[in-house]
């Protein structure tokens, strides 16, 4: 498709609607492509790698509703599963078969989750693994990463990655002094930063929150044997490990990160693809922990939705399908879309980075490797704005956002990478001639 022909009034109308109604006409800051500019697309269908517009516009889907759709839009096995249960009732407010079955898939795969408890958002997944750590040591203080994104949570907004970060936001209005006190934030694969703060504080922190490999300042990944060092440091001064598996938990592998990097912590977190892109998600960890929430023990949390019977049937249905052909098909085509990036961005000289993830990947315009949230602030981000609307207007959906990471499915094949591989070079020409503000 041709810049040419691409018209968004539909998408401008629509968006001038929801802007009447809902704050920004977006119910999640990143979709309004406010750090991109233009229109963002209303979207009114998917399926496999496509995404269809309210103008009847598609696009090779290079965002997969931020990592759930591995298997690409309305898969059969995934729809069919839904459509039946859903057909026998959409929520009881009472215990149902399908929570011990995902649960048992999700404690199947990642050895250290010995128990899980199901949940509507990453947010609350996280927000509760926090409020564990901390009534199960009695302590007060977290750590956390700077550019790592836990979901909106108080505690956790601190110099966060995601839409904070796309918006350039500190924290945010409304997280009192006091919800954000406790919060310590480090540089992300800095073990030095996080032995002086144990140093420090060691005997005040409940917990070190991590994302496995993060995914919400562009893809950056840990160093090698960093998520290791966690370990050894939180386990030496009796503070737990939480590694959020939010983005790359059955996503990365059928085990996640974990998969790849088998660290111990004692609570994980989940959501994303466990869901296979309805609203659950989970967090879960060594049975002694997980054995102090209510009913059981006295840390409170709950849910009216939690378990949601239309939503274990998509994750497991999406689990399920999700084989080693699956897996090994995410991960070539990452390889294929890297190699098209690296070689259209090195065709016209700019100077940039495809990191990886196993199959997440960004682009960072820069010559050095990203290993922080401060070198990817301090990369030529004003250049990702004309790259973006580039390959959109050449029918390919990439994040609209610098700090965000790109997702692929299983689904590409052939005729999406040509459509990707004929919408790049115009795409890098754009980035290379873009100019610095000033
Ligand atoms: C997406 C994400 C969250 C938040 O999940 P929501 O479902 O958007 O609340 C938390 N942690 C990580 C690592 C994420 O990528």
């Amino acid at each position: 498709m041709r810049a040419d022909q691409i018209t968004t009034e539909e998408s401008a109308r629509l968006f001038a609607d929801a802007a009447a109604v809902i704050p920004g006409g977006v119910n999640s800051p990143v979709r309004a492509f406010s750090s991109v500019g233009g229109t963002p697309r209303f979207i009114t269908s998917a399926s496999g790698y496509w995404l269809t517009d309210a103008d009847g516009n598609r696009y090779v889907d290079l965002v997969c509703s931020w990592g759930p759709m591995i298997l690409g839009h309305a898969h059969p096995d995934v729809v069919a599963a839904v459509q039946k249960v859903a057909a026998d009732g959409l929520s009881f407010g009472a215990p149902t078969p399908s929570e011990t079955e995902l649960a048992a898939e999700i404690i199947g795969r990642v050895g250290p989750v010995e128990r899980l408890r199901l949940v509507n958002s990453g947010t609350e997944s996280t927000m509760s693994a926090i409020r564990l750590a901390r009534g199960f040591t009695g302590r007060a203080k977290i750590v956390k990463f700077s550019g790592c994104y836990h979901g909106h949570s108080d505690a956790l907004l601190a110099d966060a990655g995601s839409g904070v970060a796309t918006l350039g936001l500190p924290s945010s209005p409304g997280v009192t002094g006091a919800a954000a006190a406790d919060t310590i934030v480090a540089p992300y694969n800095d073990v030095a930063a996080v032995e002086e703060i144990f140093a420090r504080f060691g005997d005040e922190i409940a917990c070190v929150i991590t994302e496995a490999s993060p995914g919400n300042m562009g893809t950056v990944p840990p160093r090698p044997g960093f998520n290791a060092d966690l370990r050894r440091i939180t386990a030496e001064h009796g503070a737990l490990l939480i590694v959020d598996e939010v983005m790359t938990g059955f996503r990365v592998s059928r085990s996640g990160w974990y998969g790849v990097d088998p660290v111990e912590a004692d609570l994980f977190t989940f959501g994303k693809v466990m869901s296979g892109g309805l609203p659950a998600a989970a967090f879960g960890g060594r049975a002694e922990v997980m054995e102090r929430l209510a009913p059981l023990g006295p840390v409170y949390q709950a849910g009216t939705l939690s378990g949601n019977p239309v939503a274990m049937a998509a994750g497991l249905a999406t689990l399920r399908a999700a084989d080693d052909a699956v897996y090994a098909k995410l991960d070539a085509n990452a390889d294929r879309l890297a190699g098209l990036l690296t070689s259209s961005l090195t065709e016209v000289g700019v100077a940039h980075q495809v990191q990886r993830a196993g199959n997440m990947l960004s682009v960072f315009f820069t010559d050095e490797p990203v290993h922080d949230f401060a070198a990817a602030r301090a990369s030529e981000t004003w250049r990702f704005p004309p790259f973006f609307h580039a390959l959109l207007d050449a029918g390919v959906y990439p994040p609209p956002s610098a700090f965000e990471t790109w997702f692929v499915s299983a689904a590409l094949d052939d005729a999406a990478f040509e459509r990707i591989a004929d919408a790049l070079p115009g795409a890098a020409r754009a980035a290379a001639e873009a100019v610095a503000p000033v």
